[in-house]
C-alpha cells in the first residue's frame, strides 16, 4: 500500500492523501489551497489524472478538504465520492457558495487589473462555476457513521464521528494484502470535546498507520466555560448604550454554535430581552440541515430538543432571508444582535452592517472566528482606526471585541490524550495539516510520551506502507 500526500503537508489547507492499494485507487479528500504561497496548485492539473481514481472518502466538507470536487470531476473523475449523510446534506451548500464566492472574485479581479492595467499569475476566471459545483451532487454516495462498506478489491472501509463539524469523520480503511490484514486511520480535522451541538471525537485503541491532524499541536486553547460569561457582558453592556451587537459568522457550525450559547442565555434570563437576526441566508440553509441529523447531535443538544428547547428556535430569534429584509434592519434604532456572513468580512451581508455600524459608539463589532491575514475582519480586529468598505472609508467608532475561544479543532493536550488511547504497538504516525511548527512540536511531544514512529511528510511526498 502507497500513501502518497498531496496537500496539507507541513500546511493547513489542501487535504489530499493518495492511496494505492493492490485492490484499489483513491484519495482522501480533494481540498482547496487557501494560504499563500501555496494557490497557484489549485490551477494546475492534478498530479494523479482524475479518471483513474476509482472512488473519494470525503472526511468532511470544509473546503479546505472539499473545495477542488468540481475540479476533480470536470477532469474526469467518475467514481462515487463517499461521505456521511450530514456531509451528502451539506457540501452542495457549501461549494455552490464556494463557487459564487470565486465568481466574485475573479471578476473584482479582473476590473482592478484592467484599472491597473497590469497582467495577472492567477486567471481572472472563477477555479469553477456554479453549475459545475452543482454537479459534484450525482457522485455523492452517504454512508453512516460505524457501517462497514467495501469498495474496490478487498478495501473495507468504515466512518466514525470526528466531532469537528456536522458530519465530519474519521476514516478507518482496512485492506489486505499479502494475505495480511493492514488497518490505516485518516483523522480528518479533530474535534474539541465539550463542543456543544456534536457528539465527541471516537477514540480508537489499535492502527497500523495513522494519517493525524496537528493544526494546534504545539498550543492549548483558553477554557470554553468564559464563553458565556463573556457574552452576557458584550450583549449587556451594548444593549445598555442603545447599540446593536454585529456578529461575523462562519455559516457552518460557527453560526450554530453561537446560537447555541445565545438560547441558553435567552433561557436562563442572563441577557436582555433582544431581537437576534440570523442574516445568513446560507447559515439558515446549514441550521436545517443540522436538523435533519440527530445522529451526528450529543446528548446534552438531543435533550434539549426533546425538552422543546431547540438551539436554533428560541424567543427573539428571527431568520432574515431576502436582501429587503436584510436592508431594513438599517433603519433599526432598538438593542439587537445581527449574525451574518462571511466569517472574516470578506463579502456577504456582513459587509452592508459594518457599513452601518462600524462608525456608531453606542454598537459593537464582536469576532467569534478566525481572521486571516490580510481579511477586512482582521483590519478592525487589529485596531485600524478606518477600514474601506465598498469603496469608502469608514472611522472605526464601533467597539471592537472578540471571543477566541470558538475553535473547531482539538487543542494539543486533546490530541495527545486522544493518542493516548492506543495500545502497543503504536501505530505509525504520519502528521498533517498544521504549519512546520505544531507539527514538529506535536512530533516531539509524542515521542516523549509513547515513543511512537513519527514522520511530517512534505508535498508529494510517497510512503510505502508495509503490511
Ligand atoms: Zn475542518
Amino acid at each position: 500500500m502507497k500513501i502518497q500526500f498531496f496537500g496539507a503537508a507541513r500546511q493547513v489547507t489542501g487535504s489530499c492523501y493518495y492511496v494505492e492499494t493492490e485492490g484499489g485507487r483513491f484519495i482522501v479528500d480533494c481540498g482547496l489551497f487557501q494560504e499563500r504561497p501555496f494557490l497557484e496548485r489549485n490551477w494546475a492539473p492534478f498530479p494523479i489524472p482524475p479518471e483513474n481514481l476509482d472512488f473519494v472518502l470525503l472526511t468532511h466538507v470544509h473546503l479546505d478538504h472539499s473545495g477542488l470536487l468540481p475540479k476533480l470531476i470536470r477532469e474526469g473523475f467518475r467514481g462515487e465520492i463517499l461521505a456521511t449523510p450530514a456531509s451528502v446534506d451539506l457540501l452542495p451548500i457549501v461549494l455552490l457558495d464556494s463557487a459564487k464566492v470565486q465568481g466574485e472574485d475573479a471578476a473584482y479581479k479582473k476590473k482592478r487589473h484592467q484599472k491597473e492595467d497590469r497582467t495577472s499569475r492567477y486567471p481572472e476566471i472563477p477555479l469553477y462555476t456554479e453549475a459545475e459545483a452543482a454537479r459534484v451532487s450525482a457522485y455523492l454516495k452517504p454512508v453512516s457513521y460505524g457501517k462497514g462498506i467495501v469498495r474496490g478489491r478487498n478495501i473495507s472501509i468504515r466512518f466514525h464521528d470526528a466531532g469537528h463539524i456536522l458530519g465530519s469523520a474519521m476514516i478507518e480503511i482496512n485492506v489486505r494484502e499479502n494475505r495480511r490484514s493492514l488497518k490505516v486511520l485518516f483523522s480528518g480535522d479533530i474535534g474539541q470535546r465539550r463542543k456543544p451541538l456534536i457528539r465527541d471525537p471516537e477514540i480508537f485503541d489499535q492502527a497500523d498507520s495513522l494519517i493525524m491532524e496537528s493544526t494546534y499541536g504545539d498550543r492549548n486553547h483558553e477554557d470554553p466555560a468564559d464563553i458565556a460569561t463573556l457574552l452576557v457582558e458584550f450583549i449587556s453592556q451594548t444593549a445598555s448604550r442603545g447599540g446593536r451587537l454585529i456578529v461575523p459568522v462562519f455559516a457552518v457550525e460557527r453560526a450554530q454554535e453561537f446560537l447555541f450559547y445565545l438560547s441558553r442565555l435567552v433561557r436562563e434570563k442572563r441577557i436582555p430581552a433582544l431581537p437576534v437576526f440570523l442574516d445568513s441566508p446560507m447559515a439558515t440553509d446549514v441550521m436545517e440541515v443540522f436538523l435533519r441529523h440527530p445522529e451526528s447531535l450529543d446528548e446534552e443538544t438531543t435533550a434539549l430538543f426533546r425538552k422543546g428547547e431547540s438551539p436554533f428556535h428560541f424567543p427573539g430569534l428571527r431568520i432574515v432571508r431576502t436582501q429587503e429584509e436584510s436592508k431594513a434592519l438599517n433603519s433599526l434604532r432598538r438593542p439587537a444582535i445581527i449574525l451574518a456572513g462571511s466569517g472574516m468580512c470578506t463579502g456577504g451581508r456582513i459587509k452592508h452592517h459594518l457599513r452601518h455600524h462600524i462608525s456608531r459608539p453606542e454598537s459593537t463589532i464582536l469576532f467569534v472566528g478566525y481572521q486571516a491575514a490580510g481579511t477586512l475582519g482582521r483590519q478592525i480586529l487589529d485596531g485600524a482606526a478606518e477600514v474601506r468598505i465598498f469603496g469608502e472609508m469608514h472611522a472605526v467608532r464601533a467597539k471592537i471585541a472578540s471571543i477566541q475561544m470558538f475553535s473547531g479543532h482539538a487543542d494539543r493536550d486533546d490530541l495527545l490524550d486522544w493518542l493516548a488511547n492506543f495500545r502497543q504497538p503504536y501505530p505509525s504516525i504520519f502528521l498533517t495539516h498544521g504549519e512546520n511548527d505544531a507539527a514538529a512540536f506535536l512530533a516531539g511531544a509524542i515521542k516523549k510520551n509513547i515513543g511512537a514512529s513519527v514522520q511530517i511528510p512534505e508535498y508529494r511526498d510517497l510512503w510505502e506502507v508495509k503490511v
